[in-house]
C-alpha cells in the first residue's frame, strides 16, 4: 500500500518558470510563497508537496484534497457578489503549522499521521463543469495554502474565467513578488489571513510578517478585491495594543478593505486558550472603527455580535446587507452597486442584482463525485 506522500509523487508537473530560478550548487529557489526554500535535488520545500527531482522543480498536479460548495460568506468575502455559491477546491500540504488550524486533515496531510485526507483525481474542465452545474460563481482555491499550489490553480482558474466564473484565494498571505505577477491575470478575489501583527507570533506559526504586509499592501495596489480576516485567540493575539496596530495597518492601506474579525473555539493541537466570546469580538471591532476601518465584521457567533454582521454605507450609515451567519436576509444595494440613500459607491464587486443563495450553509457536490487515488 503506498503512502499519501508516494501517490502525490506521480501526481506533478514542471514548476512554472517564473516560479523557480537555479541558484549555486545545483540547488532550485522556489517563489510560490515566502519561505523562497532553496532546494537541492532530491529534497522537498517547507510545505512537503513542491520537491527537487532530476534538476526540475515538480509541483501538485491533477488532484484536489477535497470539494465543496460554500456560500461566498464562508470565504469569508462580503463585498463579493453576496450569495454567490462558492465552488472550493483544496489541495494538501501548507507553508504554515498552526496548532489551531481549523483545516488540518489537509494542511498538515503530509505534517502529521493523525491527518488523514485521500485525494481525488481531479482536471480543470471536470471541476468547473461541475462548478457550472451546481450554480457557482466562483471557484475558489481554499482549505490548504493555494499559493503553493498556485500552478495548479492558475489552469483551473483559466478553464473557470472561460466558462464566465470568477476566482479566488483563501490565503495566509504569505506570497512573494513573483507568485502574485503570477496569478494576477487569473484572479479576481483573495482573502488574506492577517493572523497577527507580531514577527514573534508569526515565527511561532512557522512563518514572518513581512511577507504577508508587502502581500496585503500589494494585491491593493493591483486591483484585486481583498478581504482581511483575523481569528482572534484569546491570549495569543487580542492584546489592545496589537490589535490596534494591526488595523491600523490596514487602514494605512486602505480603509475601505473588509475586516473580519472571527471566534476562535479550540481546536487541533490548541486548546489551552479560551473560546473567543462575542464581547471580545466587539472590542476588537471598536479597536478598528477607532483605526479607521470602514468595513468591520465579527464572524463565527451568528446573530450575538449586534450590527457586526451587516453592511452599511460608510457615508450615511444606510443598512445595505443584513446577514445571519452566512445567510442574506435583506440586500437594498443599487444596481450599481452604490447606496440607495446617497448614491456613494460602495467598495466592492457586486452584481447588478440580488440573485437569492442557492445555499447559506456549505454542502458537497454529491452526485458526481471523484475517484480517489
Ligand atoms: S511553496 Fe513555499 S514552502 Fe513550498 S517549496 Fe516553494 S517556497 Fe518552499
Amino acid at each position: 500500500m503506498p503512502t499519501l506522500a508516494q501517490v502525490l509523487e506521480q501526481r506533478t508537473a514542471a514548476a512554472a518558470p517564473e516560479l523557480v530560478e537555479p541558484i549555486d550548487r545545483g540547488r532550485i529557489r522556489c517563489y510560490s510563497c515566502g519561505h523562497e526554500c532553496p532546494i537541492p535535488e532530491g529534497a522537498v520545500g517547507v510545505c512537503k508537496v513542491r520537491f527537487v527531482r532530476d534538476g526540475t522543480l515538480h509541483v501538485p498536479w491533477g488532484y484536489v484534497g477535497g470539494v465543496q460548495c460554500d456560500p461566498i460568506e464562508k470565504k469569508p468575502f462580503f463585498h463579493a457578489h453576496p450569495g454567490a455559491l462558492a465552488y472550493s477546491f483544496g489541495m494538501l500540504g501548507c507553508d504554515l503549522h498552526c496548532s489551531y488550524c481549523q483545516n488540518w486533515v489537509t494542511s498538515q496531510a503530509l505534517r502529521d499521521p493523525r491527518a488523514v485526507s485521500p485525494p481525488l483525481e481531479a482536471s480543470p474542465q471536470a471541476l468547473v463543469t461541475d462548478a457550472k452545474r451546481l450554480g457557482a460563481r466562483v471557484v475558489v482555491s481554499t482549505y490548504n495554502e493555494p499559493l503553493i499550489t498556485s500552478e495548479w490553480a492558475v489552469a483551473i482558474f483559466k478553464e473557470a474565467r472561460a466558462a464566465g466564473l470568477m476566482t479566488g484565494f483563501v490565503s495566509n498571505g504569505n506570497a512573494t513578488r513573483r507568485v502574485l505577477d503570477y496569478i494576477r491575470p487569473h484572479i479576481d478575489l483573495y482573502k488574506v489571513d492577517l493572523k497577527s501583527f507580531d514577527d514573534k507570533h508569526y515565527r511561532q506559526l512557522g512563518g514572518r510578517i513581512e511577507p504577508i504586509l508587502f502581500t496585503i499592501r500589494t494585491l491593493h495596489e493591483m486591483g484585486i478585491w481583498l478581504e482581511i480576516v483575523t481569528l482572534l485567540i484569546p491570549g495569543f493575539n487580542n492584546g489592545a495594543d496589537e490589535l490596534k496596530r494591526l488595523t491600523e495597518f490596514i487602514a494605512s492601506v486602505s480603509p475601505f478593505i473588509p475586516w473580519h474579525v472571527t471566534a476562535f473555539h479550540k481546536d487541533y493541537r490548541m486548546s489551552d486558550p479560551e473560546n473567543t466570546t462575542p464581547e471580545m469580538l466587539m472590542e476588537a471591532a471598536a479597536i478598528a472603527r477607532a483605526s479607521g476601518l470602514r468595513y468591520v465584521y465579527a464572524g463565527n457567533t451568528p446573530g450575538r455580535v449586534g450590527d457586526l454582521e451587516n453592511t452599511r454605507c460608510h457615508n450615511c450609515s444606510t443598512l445595505l446587507i443584513e446577514r445571519y451567519g452566512y445567510f442574506i436576509s435583506a440586500y437594498r444595494l443599487t444596481a450599481e452597486g452604490t447606496c440607495p440613500g446617497c448614491g456613494t459607491a460602495i467598495p466592492g464587486r457586486w452584481s447588478r442584482q440580488f440573485d437569492g443563495q442557492i445555499a447559506s450553509t456549505p454542502f458537497l457536490p454529491g452526485t458526481r463525485r471523484l475517484r480517489t487515488l
